[in-house]
């Protein structure tokens, strides 16, 4: 079945994720929103180094395509151009067989399209922890679920593992004990100190670690963007904290200076 928003089959969609092709409304689908369509995909430009729109550069005219246009293996390209700057292109190719239709072809790719966006992480992931995060989303846009799945849970293993050293005089759990319980246990311990959103969604770590174990690369690639949004809230989560925290500091000191400016006696 071809889905609803098409623009995610363009900008979400890891190549080699497959649609299965059902019905004459699905064929429709496919020559009318794919292959006609003189869609906008609002997006990152690599070029111009900030998000644009890009605009349609085919114009497949008003002809009418007979349904069992699709019968027979067919490969179809798409291509964008930036509307700031008309020699910024974008690249699709599509693969219609066996009744599916596949994206096989991207330039350039999700990775490159995403990556500007998780940048802001670098002030609360380090240099290692972000290089994980970016091999996951490359993994998963290149078809490579399980693989991504990896990474995903090795970021959030990291992020249990720093809040307990951050905290643990807090905590009053020793290493052994804590470091010995499950992952479900670690996060109850820790709950008062982790990000909201993770400690209310426990289960994120069995959904990562079912597709480790358990999962096909299909449904790893299937549930990967509810994965990666998941772990997006924890981070923002994070940097939220991380900016008041600056901006308290910031204002701190600055009311400091100026009560040491005028002195704290006066009736300033
Ligand atoms: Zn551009």
């Amino acid at each position: 079945m071809i889905p609803e928003n098409i623009e995610d089959i363009f900008l979400s969609d890891g190549l080699y994720k497959s649609y299965l092709i059902e019905s004459n409304d699905d064929v429709t689908s496919i020559i009318s929103n794919i292959y006609m369509n003189l869609i906008k995909l609002d997006c990152h430009c690599t070029q111009c180094g900030r998000d644009s729109t890009y605009i349609s550069a085919q114009n497949q005219g008003s002809r009418t395509y007979s349904l069992n246009w699709l019968e027979n293996q067919r490969v179809f390209m798409r291509h964008f151009y930036c509307s700031r700057v008309i020699e910024h292109k974008m690249y699709f190719i599509f693969l219609v067989t066996d009744n599916r239709l596949i994206k096989v072809g991207q330039y350039p790719s999700i990775a490159d399209l995403t990556s500007p966006k998780f940048k802001k992480y670098l002030k609360v992931l380090n240099k290692l922890d972000y290089h994980e995060l970016s091999k996951a989303i490359g993994l998963a846009s290149h078809g490579i679920g399980i693989g991504s799945f990896v990474y995903l849970r090795r970021i959030f293993e990291k992020l249990i593992f720093d809040a307990y050293e951050q905290f643990k005089s807090n905590i009053g759990v020793n290493e052994d004990e804590f470091f010995k319980s499950r992952m479900n246990d670690k996060i109850f311990i820790l709950q008062e100190y982790l990000p909201r959103f993770l400690a209310e969604n426990r289960g994120i770590y069995s959904i990562l670690s079912k597709g480790i174990h358990e999962l096909s690369e299909d449904e790893c690639l299937e549930l990967f963007p509810v994965m990666l949004i998941s772990i997006e809230l924890i981070l923002d989560e994070k940097l939220e904290a991380l900016e008041r925290t600056n901006k308290i500091k910031s204002a701190s000191k600055s009311i400091s200076n100026i009560l040491s400016k005028f002195g704290e006696g006066s009736n300033f």
